[in-house]
């Protein structure tokens, strides 16, 4: 397998802003993508949905850290602890991988799908976590919405395992903790105040933390144990930090959904662009054509209906603020003539 590295290519931020940064530690999802734009339109490719997020939607930085093309090449615009944006208030734990082409319409090419698969692999083997979940777009929380990446994930998932276990790759050991000296009651110290401060958040009632390894603690860190479902011995090894560790995330992600269903301020809030229907196949097609003469962007995103009674129309993908969109609802029908309206993001096509 070979990633071409193309890091010197991404789009640069006019605003020159400092990506965000996370540990590899942080990468809990590899997380699969269709670009929503056809095979063979100019703008299906890595770079080009880079240069929509970047230029277009006004982010920092592109969605997605590996591009895979439909012939099968794999594109590596961002490093693995950059923070790329693909979903939402995930984007943390979460790596993005974009494989170009509609696949509500198209299946992708078998290059692509395997070369996808192979660099999934290879993720899975370099990043440092052993409980990393391969899952489509659609499966991240908040997201069952969404279309994408419109391909069978379990059949991903039993692709990527059967690959592992056929190729024989051996994980290497994970994370490096420093282990707390906590194999005794009554043990003192720092060690011991960040536990009963982390069980103490996770809702565990252990009176005071001081620091000290009482009887509170230890039937505390039982407790934990039992509901994490780890071996309940009251001692804080490897085994239960990482549960302890896991189960703060959680409640992070778990807050942080909470936060994500308040509605976004204004400014913040997406649009699209809808026209009105075209009359036929070859008419929606030329159209098509038309609008990716002008703005390859814009195709972003389209509907048609099958059935006796088709139709078409070119639905684009979202701007942030609604002025932007207006702006560019005003030259389509200055420059192409058609009747077009904005929509909030949020409401059915
Ligand atoms: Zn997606």
């Amino acid at each position: 397998m070979k990633i071409k590295n193309v890091r010197s290519q991404v789009p640069r931020d006019p605003r020159n802003r400092a990506p965000q940064k996370r540990n590899l530690n942080d990468i809990r999802r590899i997380v699969w993508h269709h670009g929503m734009t056809r095979r063979g339109l100019g703008g299906t490719n890595y770079l080009a949905y880079l240069r929509f997020h970047v230029n277009d939607n006004g982010w920092r930085l592109g969605g997605y850290t590996f591009g895979v093309e439909p012939n099968g090449e794999i594109l590596q615009g961002y490093d693995l602890d950059i923070i790329t944006y693909h979903v939402g208030n995930y984007n943390r734990h979460s790596l993005g991988i974009v494989l170009p082409g509609d696949f509500r319409y198209e299946d992708p090419t078998s290059a692509q799908y395997k070369a996808a698969v192979e660099l999934t692999n290879w993720l899975l083997d370099q990043l440092p976590r052993n409980d990393i979940e391969v899952v489509g777009h659609q499966e991240v929380p908040t997201y069952a919405w969404k279309n994408c990446p419109a391909i069978d994930m379990n059949k991903v998932r039993r692709d990527v395992r059967n690959k592992k276990s056929s190729g024989g790759i051996v994980k290497g050991t994970s994370t490096s903790v420093t282990l707390p000296q906590l194999i005794s009651p009554f043990m003192r110290g720092n060690d011991v105040k960040d536990i009963q401060a982390d069980l103490t958040k996770l809702g565990y009632d252990l009176g005071e933390v001081d620091g000290i390894f009482g009887p509170k603690t230890d039937a505390a860190v039982r407790a934990f144990q039992k509901n994490a479902k780890i071996t309940v011995d009251g001692i804080v090894g490897p085994q239960t930090l990482g549960a302890l560790k896991d189960a703060l995330e959680k409640k992070q992600e778990k807050a942080e959904e909470e936060k994500s269903k308040a509605p976004a301020p204004a400014d913040e809030e997406r649009w699209r662009l809808v026209t009105g229907t075209f009359s036929d196949a070859d008419t929606y097609a030329r159209a098509i054509r038309r609008i990716e003469n002008r703005h390859p962007w814009l195709i972003h995103e389209f509907s048609t209906k099958e059935g006796t009674n088709p139709y078409y129309r070119i639905v684009t993908g979202t701007f942030r603020g609604k002025n932007v969109a207006e702006f560019w609802a005003e030259d389509i029908r200055e420059n192409l003539g058609w009747n077009v309206r904005v929509q909030h993001a949020n409401d059915s096509i």
